[in-house]
């Protein structure tokens, strides 16, 4: 450590592994290799370009030097009808009556899981993640000052565990008043798990029940959501908690990045449901607190670009389109790579669709080091597993990627 880096800004917590594992696939690439990079965490197109939403490129091009002013700390009214609008479709209007949404503009589904972690547990409480996971959300919790605990994701039939999510709700109950959750569905990374209709049923059945005694907070990222299903309806998520009396605290940290690849521009969303008016105040002010004491406002250009496609029905009913073809593009690198994966006896873990997929195998890192070799990135997850992106491979790319994978796995 050098003499002047504070301690506690070196974190403990190796998230960027990815980064590194990524860093050096594009080493490899410029090398004159010819690299099959399944570590990726963006889109890309069968070309390798980067997948995108044409309509708004071109919003941005129109829009982006409007206003370069400092925009307000929340976003604009527009940004959270449009994104709201967007999410809920067909039952917006219900939302809105049903509930008082508090809403914010944060930078990107990260911003938003910063803030959640931030106001929504006492320091030094714990979080609790699933046990397979978006590895940044350890990272996001240090800094937010909390400790993070882990749920299991699947049961033994392969579902989602309700059950062990409750016991270790009413476990760290014992030790400190205010739960917060962490539930990353649908596309879930790294799995590509998405809960069925029974699954939320039973979720918000029983988290329901014991938050008559608990006080508990949701968070659901759903940096992923519109790669599950199509976009012209309301996801089931969405059906569901607007079709039950929630006595949890819902959050949604929305994402921009993955959905209108804008990436970079950094824009996403904390939003809650809220039934007083007290909780809705309570949003607004650490929300407000957060940002003024972080990093000021959102970026206004990007939302103004963004929410003047969401608000125009005529060229939101294309990008709608658009997005759908995205996806149906990763529903068939999905299919393609089940049907190879179980030809080849290869187990995984349960996916069902989105970016990634998680592998089993004996030793990842022995599978990782022996890919690299011939040139293929994927990232090793725990000892048992490894993360492939199925956002970073191209349909001619995967035949050649599970072989490869099938001699790594036996070796
Ligand atoms: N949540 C999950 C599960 C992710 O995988 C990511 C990005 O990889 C994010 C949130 C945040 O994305 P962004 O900050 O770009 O919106």
């Amino acid at each position: 450590m050098d003499r002047f880096i504070a301690t506690r800004s070196i974190s403990e917590e190796l998230t960027s592994d990815i980064l590194k594992i990524a860093a050096l696939a594009k080493k490899d690439r410029a090398e004159g290799n010819k690299v099959i990079d399944a570590s990726i965490g963006v889109f890309l197109n069968e070309d390798k370009s980067l997948n995108s939403v044409d309509l708004v490129k071109e919003s941005l091009q129109e829009n982006i030097l409007t206003d370069l002013s400092y925009p307000n700390i929340y976003g604009s009214k527009e940004f959270k009808e449009g994104v709201l609008k967007w999410l809920f479709k067909s039952r917006y209007e219900e939302v809105v009556n049903k509930y008082l949404i508090p809403f914010g503009a944060t930078l990107g589904g990260t911003g938003a899981c910063h803030i959640a972690f931030s106001n929504y547990v006492e320091a030094g409480d714990y979080i609790l993640l699933p046990s397979i996971m978006w590895s940044n959300y350890r990272l996001i919790a240090q800094k937010a000052g909390a400790k993070s605990t882990t749920y299991e994701l699947f049961n033994e039939q392969g579902q989602f565990n309700v059950d062990d999510l409750i016991s270790k709700i009413e476990q760290l109950s014992l030790s400190q008043k205010k739960i917060l959750v962490v539930i990353n569905d649908p596309c879930q990374n790294p799995t590509g798990y998405s809960l069925s209709d029974d699954e939320y049923d039973y979720l918000l059945e029983k988290v329901n029940q014991i938050s008559n005694k608990i006080s508990i907070t949701i968070l659901f990222d759903i940096a992923y959501l519109c790669y599950d299903d199509t976009c012209f309806k309301p996801h089931r998520l969405f059906l569901k908690i607007l079709d039950t009396d929630l006595n949890f605290l819902p959050l949604f940290a929305f994402s921009a990045s993955k959905a209108f690849g804008m990436y970079g521009l950094r824009v996403g969303a904390l939003f809650a449901l809220c039934t007083t008016s007290e909780i809705n105040n309570n949003f607004l002010t650490s929300f407000a607190n957060m940002a003024r004491g972080v990093y000021s406002c959102p970026n206004g250009p990007a939302l103004i670009s963004l929410s003047s496609l969401l608000n125009n029905p005529y060229l939101l009913e294309k990008a709608n389109e658009n997005i759908d073809t995205n996806s149906s593009i990763l529903r068939s690198r999905g299919e393609m790579i089940i049907e190879l994966l179980k030809k080849y006896n290869i187990h995984y873990l349960p996916y069902k669709n989105g970016f990634f997929i998680s592998i089993q195998c004996q030793d990842s890192q022995k599978v990782y080091e022996s890919l690299i070799k011939k040139h293929i990135y994927i990232v090793p997850l725990d000892k048992q597993h490894i993360r492939v992106a199925l956002s970073g491979l191209s349909l001619e790319e995967i035949p050649i990627f599970v072989d490869a994978l099938l001699l790594a796995i036996n070796l």
